[in-house]
């Protein structure tokens, strides 16, 4: 999965939103967050966030991550 990470607070950029096939972003309280169960992990939201919020699971330490943008995804 993908996942949002702190530079996205208070960015007012949605291309993220637009691009991706499956909806799976959601709002957060300050951010918005990638449904981890939904993302089909196309990485094509990652070049189109101006902030460099979003980043693969693969990388190191995205354990909290995941977990937060599921938790923010859920409440909906
Ligand atoms: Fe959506 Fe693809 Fe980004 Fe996952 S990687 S959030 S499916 S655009």
């Amino acid at each position: 999965t993908y996942v949002v990470t702190d530079n996205c607070i208070a960015c007012k950029y949605t291309d993220c939103v637009e691009v991706c096939p499956v909806d799976c972003f959601y709002e957060g309280e300050n951010m918005l967050v990638i449904h981890p169960d939904e993302c089909i992990d196309c990485g094509v939201c990652e070049p189109e966030c101006p902030a460099d919020a979003i980043r693969p699971d693969t990388e190191p330490d995205m354990e909290n991550w995941v977990e937060f943008n599921r938790k923010y995804s859920e409440a909906w």
